[in-house]
C-alpha cells in the first residue's frame, strides 16, 4: 500500500514505478500506473511491480504527470479491474468507451462508500469496480468545474475514513492534488519545477530530498515549480521543508 505521484517536463515513469518499488516492503496485491499523455493512459498488474514495469515498457506507456500505487485490498477483490488508478466515468459515458477525465489513487479506507455509491449511481456514474476508492474519483469527477485543487478540497469533506490520495485531471495536464487524513502522505520538492507526492520520503530518494510531510487533513496543489497547501478549513498553510535523507 503505498503511493507516488510527480509534476515534470521529462517522462516520469520511470520515477513513479521506481518509487512503487521503494515502497515493496509494505507488502501489496496489485499495483498501477496512470499518466497524462494528452489523455488519460494506464497499466495495472496482480503481479510484482517488476512485472509492471515490463508492461509500461512493452507498451511505450510516458507521460509528465502521473500517479502510481499498490494496493492492499481492503473492499474488492484483488483483481486488474479493482487495481488502482480508477478512473472516472461520467454520467452517461460507457466505460468501455474510454476513460474519463479523473485518475485517482488512494490508501486506506472509506466508511461511507455505499452511501456515496448509490448518490453518484443516481447522477449516472457508471461503477467499473468494487472497491471504496472508486467512489471517491467519481466524486471528484461529479465537483470538477475546471479546477482539480477545488474539486478535491470538496470531496474529502465528504469523506468518513482514512485516505492519502492522489488525483490528476484530462483537462489540467500539469496538476497533481493530494490530500490526506488518516494515512500518511508527503510532498517533494525536486529541481527544475518538478514536484512529487508520496506515501514516504523513501519512495522519492534519489530524486529529491526536500520533504514536506503533510498534516492531517490538508489537500495539497502541484503544479510545475510551485505548491499550495490548504488545512482541512480550507485556509492556506505554509508547512516546514526538510531535508530528508532517505537510504536506498
Ligand atoms: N480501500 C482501497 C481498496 O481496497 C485501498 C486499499 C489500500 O490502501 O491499498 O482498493
Amino acid at each position: 500500500c503505498g503511493i507516488v505521484g510527480a509534476v515534470s517536463t521529462r517522462n516520469i515513469v520511470p520515477i513513479l514505478v521506481q518509487g512503487l518499488q521503494r515502497l515493496e516492503y509494505r507488502g501489496y496485491d496489485s499495483c498501477g500506473v496512470a499518466v497524462h499523455d494528452g489523455g488519460l493512459k494506464r497499466a495495472r498488474s496482480t503481479a510484482r511491480v517488476a512485472e509492471l514495469i515490463s508492461q509500461v515498457e512493452s507498451e511505450h506507456l510516458e507521460g509528465t504527470t502521473g500517479i502510481a500505487h499498490t494496493r492492499w485490498a481492503t473492499h474488492g477483490a484483488p483483481a486488474v479491474h479493482n487495481a488502482h488508478p480508477h478512473f472516472s466515468h461520467g454520467p452517461g459515458a460507457d466505460a468501455a468507451k474510454g476513460p474519463g477525465r479523473v485518475a485517482l489513487v488512494h490508501n486506506g479506507i472509506i466508511e461511507n462508500h455505499d452511501e456515496l455509491r448509490a448518490a453518484l449511481k443516481a447522477k449516472g456514474y457508471h461503477f467499473a469496480s468494487q472497491t471504496d476508492t472508486e467512489v471517491i474519483c467519481h466524486l471528484v469527477d461529479s465537483l470538477y468545474d475546471g479546477d482539480l485543487f477545488n474539486a478535491v478540497k470538496e470531496a474529502v469533506q465528504q469523506l468518513h475514513g482514512a485516505y492519502a490520495i492522489a488525483v490528476f485531471c484530462k483537462d489540467e495536464p500539469h496538476r497533481v492534488v493530494g490530500a490526506r487524513a488518516g494515512s500518511p502522505l508527503v510532498l517533494g520538492v525536486g529541481a527544475d519545477g518538478e514536484n512529487f507526492l508520496a506515501s514516504d520520503a523513501m519512495a522519492l530518494a534519489g530524486v529529491t530530498d526536500q520533504i514536506v510531510y503533510i498534516e492531517e487533513g490538508d489537500v495539497v496543489d502541484l503544479q510545475l515549480g510551485r505548491y499550495w497547501i490548504c488545512d482541512r478549513n480550507g485556509r492556506e498553510v505554509k508547512r516546514e521543508v526538510k531535508t530528508v535523507r532517505a537510504h536506498s
